[in-house]
């Protein structure tokens, strides 16, 4: 092989890693190295955290049956609530709050799936108020909806997967031992408990301040809490505190969270006020949809989040755009190439209900035609907006009608009946009949 060859076969290979390794976060906006799935980023991170708390339990630091635990759990529970609305999916995750005993230690972290773990620091040495414990893990819980651990995991991944690699083809072929696989096996939960020792970029603390301030506020706790935490620890003294170890201050941290104090106190003070909003259902531990008189299934309380027409204050313009029903699709023969790349990503976004990711692939790709308004509709639909998702059906089917359709020669639907899955996402047999003559008529 000549030097041209081999070096069009690593461009080839370094754009294979660049077009499958990013992805756009859905709250964010930002791009993000995304090599671990958030399937695989959950899974290793449950095992890590397993592995963690059995660690602290065998010392007989995980703390049980105090006050401050009930407190810790009552919280967080409340922050959970609050988290559903940026990421519904986040209501079935199996989360979970741990009071580790350490007091010389001022720490926390929320890991992807919604595994956290607070230090006792934090009471004895930062005699920190329940504001501002609120105010550190809607933090750390911001960093888990931002996906901030897997985007660490994929840099964990990328640099130690060679090395594991490497290893196990090495111990296969002196021992010719077929164990060595599960090391293989078990490098997402290595690069799981990596993430968490790794630094967040201050661009991922930025985003973790704003999303938590959020959080804490809408949960009823004092956004103040956030600006007189951070100075706290800042004047910690002689001791370096942990939790700057991994979460690196940005640049004017303190004028940017008294700029979202003002925007949120308004959320804060109705959720001060009104504290019988409705009941909360229990977010931590197994997820159950199970119905108990008297009582709110996760199910049933995220739907009613979903419904009500609120906009969040952190959302990226283009979610906000589509939240509104303001996408128009104008993209012709220069977007066919993406979109025939993204097409069936697309049907696995729509297979796994991830509506959010969803709905930016699709405006990311900007293709006009029905799919693409379909989608929309379906992400809006899964959303609970339902007059949103009945502008986009409307759009799908005028698409179809100007012969911008998925439906052809080459059937590139990924088998979706479109016109038929209208009717039934509107719940009005003959709607899309209706409207097809009322466009006709219109043609
Ligand atoms: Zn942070």
């Amino acid at each position: 092989m000549d030097c041209c060859d081999r070096f069009a076969r690593r461009l080839l290979i370094a754009a294979i890693v660049l077009v499958s390794g990013c992805a756009t976060n859905s709250i964010t906006g930002r791009s993000q190295l995304m090599l671990v799935s958030e399937d695989a980023a959950v899974k290793g991170s449950i095992s890590a955290y397993s592995n963690m708390i059995g660690q602290f339990s065998k010392k007989d630091q995980v703390e049980t049956g105090t006050p401050r635990v009930a407190r810790v759990r009552e919280i967080t529970n409340r922050l959970v609530a609050e988290a559903v609305r940026f990421r519904p999916d986040s209501a079935n995750w199996h989360w979970e709050v741990q009071v580790i005993n350490d007091p010389k230690v001022v720490n926390a972290f929320c890991m992807a799936g919604g595994k956290m773990g607070i230090f006792t620091g934090f009471w004895e040495k930062a005699k920190a108020t329940d504001d501002e414990i609120a105010n550190v893990m809607g933090h750390e819980i911001g960093h888990a909806l931002a996906s901030h651990t897997r985007e660490k995991m994929s840099v964990a991944m990328s640099v130690s997967v060679g090395a594991t690699l490497l290893a196990v083809a090495l111990t296969a072929r002196n021992s010719n031992d077929s164990s060595a696989f599960p090391v293989a096996q078990n490098t997402t939960a290595l690069a799981a408990a990596l993430a968490i020792t790794l630094p967040n970029s201050r661009d991922a603390e930025t985003e973790a301040d704003q999303i938590g301030i959020e959080l804490a506020a809408r949960a009823g706790f004092d956004p103040r809490a956030a600006v007189t935490l951070w100075e706290k620890m800042a004047k910690a003294g002689d001791t370096p505190i942990e939790f700057f170890s991994t979460h690196p201050a940005p640049e004017n941290r303190a004028q940017r969270l008294q700029a979202l104090v003002l925007q949120v106190d308004p959320l804060y003070q109705r959720a001060k006020d009104n504290k019988t909003a409705g009941p909360i259902p229990d977010f931590l531990g197994q997820p159950s949809n199970e119905h108990v008189v008297g009582t709110t299934t996760r199910g049933e309380y995220t739907a009613r989040v979903a419904a009500e027409p609120e906009v969040m204050t952190f959302m990226a313009a283009e979610f906000d755009r589509f939240r509104k029903g303001e996408v128009v699709l104008t993209c012709g023969y220069e977007c066919v190439l993406g979109y025939g790349f993204q097409r069936s990503n697309w049907k696995t976004l729509h297979s796994k209900s991830q509506w959010r990711e969803l709905a930016i692939a699709v405006m990311k790709t900007g293709y006009l035609n029905d799919l693409s308004y379909f989608l929309l509709g379906e992400a809006a639909t899964g959303l609970g907006f339902r007059d949103v998702a009945k502008i986009y059906y409307t759009r799908a089917l005028e698409a179809r009608k100007a012969d911008k359709s998925c439906d052809g020669v080459f059937n590139t639907c990924e088998e979706f009946d479109i016109a038929q899955r209208i009717n039934v996402a509107l719940g009005a047999p003959g709607f899309a009949a209706e409207l097809d003559k009322k466009i006709n008529k219109n043609n």
